[in-house]
C-alpha cells in the first residue's frame, strides 16, 4: 500500500512504467518528462483524417487529457484515410468510435467528447480546460476561431493542413515569440475559392504524416523539449517526396496578436468564410433549388444559361447536360461568353464556390444570376438518381 501510494504520488504506477519503457530510457523523456505528458492535455479539434494518427500517438505517448469535438457520425468515405474508424463502425458517431479505441489502446487516458461543431459560442469555454489546440478540421473558419481562441488563451495551437497530395504543419504561439495564422493570413480567402478537401480530394496516406507531425509537435511542447514548429512552416510534398521550411514572422500589426489587436473575442467565422455549407448568409431570392431548376430547365420556351464553374476533372465525373463550363477561376477572365439577356443558373458541387461565382457576375452587371443549392451533388441525390458522384 505504501508502495503504490508512493507510486501515485510520483505520478506512474508499475503498469505505466512497463508501458512507456521505451520513453523512460530517453534522458530527454525519462520519468519526469512522461509525467509531464500525463499531467498534458491536448483539445483535438476534429477527429478526421489529421485527427486519427494524432489522437492514437497522443493517447499511445501518454497524454494525460484529451479533448475531441467532432459531431460528425462514420462514413463510408472516411475510412480510405481516418485510422480511429472500421468499416463496422459506418454510422456511428465519431466520438463514440474514437474514445473506445482510444481507451482499447490506453486506458490511461481520460477522453472527453464534445458532439459539437467548434463555433463562436463554445470554442473558449471548450478550449480553457486544455494546455493546447491541435486543429485537425481543416477548414477555414475553424481555422481561424482555433488560431483566436489560442491566442486569447495564451496556449499553442498546432496547426495542420493538407491538400491533395501536400501538407503543411506548424505551430502559432504568439505568446512564446512566434507568429499567429492571421500573421500570415490576415484575412481568409474569397468563399469558395479554396476547394474542400472534399472536392479536391486528398491521397490517403497524407494525413497520416501531417497529423503525426502534428502529435510530434504537442508531445515536444508538452515535454519542453527539442525546437518546436514556432515560426516555421513545414511543407511536404507527397510526389516529390520533399519537405520544405519557410520561416514565418510575426506581424506587429496583426490583428489578433499584434501590440494593438482589433479581435479580442472570436467573431463570425462562418460568414466570412461562407465554407462550412451554411446557406444562412445567402438571401433566398439568390438561389434556386435543384427540384425547381429541374422543372425551369424542361419548360417550354425558356432558355437560362446553366453555368458550371466545377474544374475539368471533376466535370469529367458528372455533368448537368447542356451547361456550359468555365471553373470558377476562369470566370473574371471569361464572363464576356456569357448573354447578359438571360437569367443564370451557376451550380458547382455543393453550392460554395457557384455562390461566389455569382457574386463575381452580380459585380459585372448581369442583373439576374441564381445560385444552385446544394450544386450538382443535390441535383444527383434528388434530380438524377443515376449520375456518379464524387
Ligand atoms: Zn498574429
Amino acid at each position: 500500500m505504501a508502495d503504490s501510494q508512493t507510486n501515485t504520488e510520483m505520478g506512474l504506477d508499475s503498469s505505466e512504467m512497463q508501458r512507456y519503457a521505451r520513453h523512460l530510457t530517453l534522458p530527454e523523456v525519462g520519468v519526469e518528462g512522461q509525467k509531464r505528458l500525463k499531467t498534458g492535455s491536448v483539445l483535438m479539434i476534429g477527429a478526421g483524417g489529421l485527427g486519427s494518427p494524432a489522437a492514437m500517438y497522443l493517447a499511445a505517448a501518454g497524454v494525460g487529457r484529451l479533448g475531441i469535438v467532432d459531431p460528425d457520425i462514420v462514413e463510408a468515405s472516411n475510412l480510405q484515410r481516418q485510422l480511429l474508424y472500421s468499416t463496422a463502425d459506418i454510422g456511428r458517431t465519431k466520438l463514440e468510435v474514437a474514445t473506445e479505441r482510444i481507451g482499447h489502446l490506453n486506458p490511461h487516458v481520460q477522453v472527453t467528447g464534445y458532439a459539437e461543431r467548434f463555433d463562436r459560442s463554445n470554442a473558449e469555454r471548450i478550449a480553457q480546460d486544455y494546455d493546447l489546440i491541435l486543429d485537425g478540421t481543416d477548414n477555414f473558419a475553424t481555422r481561424y476561431l482555433s488560431n483566436d481562441v489560442a491566442v486569447f488563451q495564451k496556449k499553442p495551437n498546432i496547426y495542420g493542413s493538407i491538400f491533395r497530395f501536400e501538407g503543411q504543419c506548424s505551430v502559432f504561439a504568439p505568446h512564446l515569440g512566434g507568429p499567429c495564422y492571421r500573421c500570415m493570413f490576415p484575412e481568409p480567402p474569397e468563399p469558395g475559392l479554396v476547394p474542400s478537401c472534399a472536392e479536391g480530394g486528398v491521397l490517403g496516406v497524407l494525413p497520416g504524416i501531417v497529423g503525426s507531425l502534428q502529435a510530434m509537435e504537442a508531445i515536444k511542447i508538452l515535454l519542453r523539449e527539442g525546437e518546436s514548429l514556432s515560426g516555421r512552416l513545414l511543407h511536404f510534398d507527397a510526389m516529390r517526396a520533399k519537405f520544405r521550411e519557410f520561416k514565418l514572422k510575426r506581424d506587429p500589426d496583426c490583428a489578433v496578436c499584434g501590440a494593438s489587436p482589433t479581435i479580442t473575442e472570436p467573431v463570425d467565422y462562418d460568414q466570412f468564410c461562407g465554407g462550412t455549407g451554411s446557406d444562412e448568409a445567402a438571401p433566398a431570392e439568390t438561389e434556386i433549388d435543384v427540384t425547381e431548376l429541374a422543372g425551369l430547365l424542361s419548360a417550354e420556351g425558356f432558355k437560362p444559361t446553366l453555368l458550371d464553374v466545377r474544374e475539368p476533372f471533376e466535370v469529367g465525373i458528372a455533368a448537368i447536360d447542356g451547361s456550359i463550363r468555365i471553373p470558377l477561376g476562369e470566370l473574371a477572365g471569361r464572363h464576356k461568353e456569357l448573354s447578359r439577356d438571360r437569367v443564370i443558373f451557376v451550380h458547382c458541387k455543393s453550392g460554395v464556390r457557384s455562390a461566389q461565382a455569382a457574386e463575381l457576375l452580380r459585380g459585372n452587371g448581369f442583373s439576374d444570376v441564381r445560385n444552385v443549392a446544394g450544386g450538382i451533388d443535390a441535383w444527383a441525390a434528388e434530380v438524377e438518381p443515376d449520375m456518379a458522384r464524387y
